[in-house]
């Protein structure tokens, strides 16, 4: 097995036992394995030991690899910062965006979904700890947001998302994701159909599993350490 595989598999193993902790089935919680800085390569390497859900954060970047890779039936995330004029780039290559924070960016993704591709999978990113430089809607406001996205054509809104600062331990890492859990709830009693919440990393997955994530975005526990900061 590559080292890839291994590790793939452990971090597998790990959102299995945080299920079981949790009371809750396996299949609840989706792997998003994060491929950011790492090759095409890499990419294909965890393809080929199973995994179909890959994150990238860096457009320019990840649209390198999605068309290298474009032969393989991978789902392709968009879990970094979408500024106005990579709109078109997103809208055009990938299936889903998790950072969704403004209606103007929302707006231009619907409006530049290529005809021919499923509507963009949409998370609303959401700043459940108040991280001062951190994007992000505010709490307050996710809900106005998450209805006017719901209202575009070309965009299926699924759920929301967040990255709080790292935790010190176990329960305060709950408590934070307990935030976007308790608002992932009201938004869905408030009518909208969701299904998906974006939370939990290489170091945190237990905590956000334990607190209602259905979605975990893992990187390194994956690929190893990072060393290029591609921008
Ligand atoms: C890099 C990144 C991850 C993965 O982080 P790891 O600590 O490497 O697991 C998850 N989510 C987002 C938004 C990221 O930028």
């Amino acid at each position: 097995m590559t080292k890839i595989s291994t590790q793939l598999s452990a971090v597998q193993q790990r959102i299995r036992a945080a299920c079981m902790a949790a009371g809750r089935s396996p299949e609840a919680v989706t792997l998003l394995a994060v491929s950011k800085t790492f090759g095409a390569e890499a990419v294909q390497a965890a393809f080929e030991a199973g995994q179909t859900a890959f994150g990238e954060n860096y457009i320019q970047e990840a649209v390198e690899k999605i068309t290298a890779l474009r032969h393989l039936p991978i789902e392709w995330h968009c879990i970094g910062p979408v500024q106005s004029n990579k709109t078109r780039l997103v809208a055009g290559h990938f299936d889903w965006v998790h950072t969704v924070d403004r209606l103007k960016i929302a707006q231009r993704l619907s409006e530049q979904r290529p005809a021919d591709l499923a509507p963009l999978q949409v998370c609303i990113q959401v700043n459940v700890d108040g991280g001062p430089t951190k994007s992000g809607v505010v709490p307050r406001e996710a809900l106005a947001l998450a209805q006017a996205v719901a209202g575009l054509t070309r965009l299926r809104l699924r759920g929301i998302m967040c990255i709080p600062e790292p935790a010190p331990d176990f329960d305060a890492a709950c408590a934070v994701f307990k935030r976007a859990s308790d608002l992932f709830e009201g938004l869905k009693a408030q009518g909208l159909a969701l299904d998906t919440l974006s939370m939990g990393m290489s170091a945190d997955l237990e905590a956000a599993i334990a607190s209602g994530s259905t979605m975990v975005r893992v990187g390194s526990a994956i690929f190893g350490e990072r060393h290029a900061t591609a921008k």
